[in-house]
């Protein structure tokens, strides 16, 4: 039994790895003749050795059969995704992006694997945050460099002790 499980999974796995392709609808057809070979092996076992007629082991077999086929096919008829449109990890369709990185699971597509981030275009939020970023640390830099003269220039700005009286 464990056997016929395998031997299944193998066949969907086919049909599922080559989908859409003929490599996935030959798997499907060639998976057939081993179920019904060894159905009509079992059953002449089943004759020779007990003397007995296994006429239901067909019936087990012509259903195993055609679950295979009804499943192999299902999966064989997926669609397959679009090699750099679609999102490896989800599926999204990631046409009409600048960037490759998937909006609905955030994984990147293959570009982004293979090669290093790019930087962010323009006009994307992080690249807005880094131009914040970039603004925050020049305005700091120019306070200081502007700070030094600008204080020695004015009087000291905390006046110690009462306000110089008006002339009366
Ligand atoms: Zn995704």
């Amino acid at each position: 039994m464990i056997l016929f499980a395998v031997y299944a999974m193998g066949v969907w796995t086919l049909a599922w790895r080559y989908r859409r392709r003929w490599q996935g609808f030959a798997a499907i057809v060639a998976g057939i003749p081993p179920v019904l070979l060894s159905v009509r092996l079992d059953v002449w076992l089943v004759r020779v050795l007990f003397d007995e007629d296994a006429a239901f082991l067909y019936i087990l077999g012509g259903a195993y059969a055609g679950l295979l086929v009804v499943i192999g096919l299902a999966l064989f008829m997926q669609p397959r995704p679009t090699p750099g449109h679609a999102c490896d990890g989800c599926g999204y369709d990631l046409r009409g992006l600048d960037h490759g990185v998937c909006p609905e699971c955030g994984r990147g597509d293959e570009r982004g694997a293979s090669s290093p981030p790019a930087p962010h275009p323009a006009g994307s939020l992080p690249a807005a945050l880094a131009d914040a970023r970039r603004a925050r640390a020049s305005n700091r830099f120019s306070a200081v460099t502007t700070a030094a003269p600008a204080s020695a220039a004015r009087p000291t700005p905390h006046h110690e002790g009462p306000p110089p009286a008006s002339a009366p």
